[in-house]
């Protein structure tokens, strides 16, 4: 389709998608003093900051302080006793939530701002690999770029017998849900299901996930996940394992969820609400891929260690190019193409790219887990420390299946792993990541005075017991 009267803009780079890995793109390139253009069709901060990342931990926020309060009725715990039940208006939650995210994404234009660059609002559409035209609100304009830099990111999948419509809900419309579904079933029990399902299960919802693979978190292994499991087991949460999401029914005046489980064959659950969280696809529709010559890899944009595509000075990053799919990596990615187009030589090769659960109790992975370098042949040293044995987890309660584990190659005693599952860990993601970048050894971790009491001290003392002389571990 031509657009006959289409403004032109032209720019030394242009950045499609405002999320992590396009803003902060764009936000380098600007600083760098390359004139940037960005075009975002939504709000800025993409799926991470108005639909991901952050409403999901502000929901969890929100649905751990109800559960306290529900936990401090009639006798109460910690000598805090609640008379009346807390009452929940999720509706007045969801507005502190977006309250949070209006906040993220006026900053993240405030500095887009700042560093000078171009912000359009609206779809980008490609007829060749460095022309697109956007569909604004004063009508097309045409873009055209010395660099391109796409950061289109990834949308929900769903199942085939089971589209988003009606009480099938995807992970977007869950953080914008205004009541509490009374019956939530949870299809797919990744990081995401889990997140939101232990959430739901905290505000009152009674929960089930239903997860094809015999485990839950099955990218994890079962040391990390079992604690999960007991506190969804705790909670009520019922897990259907090995089972499988066949489609809806009519239900009475509602509807149900037919599912094929391992052990009792067909069952109904009747529904109020279905979270489907079965998987991400990157976003390659509607926008003129096919227009630009980029080669993919399966169902990604093909990349190089330094994230260019086939095509020469279109570059890909985010969500768009694989996994793993997470903000910190697509930022990281951003920063790294920004650089490289002003000439530095960088490449993107981190020692380790951390993920975290937000599940309860948190699990945080970072490098290779003890049977991932078994796999690749490498000689491992592998011990954990429990919370139970460290001051400040029972400060916090957190002291019951909490540990961190040190995976270590036997020769030099380098550190190659670090996995941990507790309350609060997701805060020790940095310093696990820090210490791979670094290439420490045991003896560094060892010999890093750690602040007491912080949970912290659980790294140290694993690294002093796969020495051999733990100093808070009795027999
Ligand atoms: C519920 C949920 C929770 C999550 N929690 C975490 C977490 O805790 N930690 C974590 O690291 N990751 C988390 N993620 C994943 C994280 O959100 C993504 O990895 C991250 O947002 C990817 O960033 P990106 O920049 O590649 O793409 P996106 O954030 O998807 O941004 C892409 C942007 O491009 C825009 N766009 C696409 N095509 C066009 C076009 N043609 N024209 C104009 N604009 C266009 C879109 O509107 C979008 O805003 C979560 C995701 C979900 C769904």
């Amino acid at each position: 389709m031509t657009i006959p009267s289409a403004k032109t803009v032209t720019a030394k780079v242009l950045v499609v998608g405002g999320g992590p890995g396009g803003y902060v793109a764009a936000i380098r390139a600007g600083q760098l003093g390359l004139d940037t253009v960005l075009v975002e069709a939504d709000r800025l901060g993409g799926t991470c900051l108005i639909r991901g990342c952050i409403p999901s931990k502000a929901l969890i926020h929100v649905a751990s302080r109800f559960e306290a309060m529900e936990q401090s009725l009639g006798d109460g715990r910690f000598g805090i006793a609640l008379d009346l039940p807390p009452r929940l208006d999720l509706a007045a939650a969801m507005r502190w939530k977006d309250g949070i995210v209006d906040r993220l994404s006026g900053g993240v234009a405030a500095l887009l701002r700042k560093a000078k660059v171009r912000v359009l609002r609206g779809w980008a559409v490609f007829s060749d690999a460095k022309t697109c035209t956007v569909q604004g609100s004063d009508g097309p304009l045409t873009v055209r770029a010395e660099h391109v830099i796409l950061a289109n990111g990834s949308e929900p999948v769903p199942l085939p017998n089971l589209p988003f419509a009606g009480p099938v809900l995807s992970s977007t419309e869950a953080l914008s849900l205004e009541r509490l579904p009374r019956r939530l079933v949870v299809v797919g029990g990744g990081y995401i299901g889990l997140e939101l399902g232990s959430a739901f299960a905290k505000m009152g919802s009674t929960v089930t996930v239903v997860e094809a693979q015999p485990r839950i978190l099955p990218l994890y292994d079962a040391a990390l996940t079992d604690p999960v499991r007991r506190w969804l087991e705790r909670a009520g949460v019922t897990l259907h394992l090995g089972a499988r999401a066949l489609g809806m029914e009519a239900e009475g005046n509602g509807q149900a969820l037919v599912v094929q489980t391992a052990d009792s064959g067909m069952i109904r659950l009747p529904v109020d609400a279905v979270l489907s969280t079965v998987g991400r696809r990157p976003r390659l529709e509607g926008w003129g891929f096919e227009a630009m010559g980029v080669e993919r890899r399966g169902a990604f944009v093909a990349v190089d260690d330094q994230c260019r595509t086939s095509m020469r000075n279109v570059w890909a990053i985010g969500d768009l190019v694989g996994e793993p799919m997470l903000a910190h990596k697509a930022s990281a990615q951003g920063e790294m193409v920004a650089e490289i187009i002003a000439g530095h030589r960088r490449r993107f090769a981190p020692a380790a790219i951390p993920a975290v659960c937000f599940t309860e109790p948190e699990i945080v992975s970072v490098g290779l887990s003890p049977t991932e370098a078994s796999a690749q042949g490498i000689d491992v040293i592998v011990d954990q420390f429990p919370f139970a044995a460290n001051g400040r987890a029972l400060t916090l309660d957190a002291g019951e299946s909490g540990f961190v584990r040190l995976v270590a190659r036997r020769d030099d005693r380098r550190v190659i792993g670090i996995q941990a599952v507790g309350t609060h860990v997701s805060e020790l993601s940095g310093e696990f990541a820090l210490a791979l970048e670094m290439g420490a050894e045991l003896e560094d971790v060892a010999g890093t005075i750690h602040a007491h009491p912080t949970l912290g001290e659980v790294f140290h003392e694993a690294a002093l017991k796969l020495l051999g002389r733990p100093l808070h571990l009795g027999s």
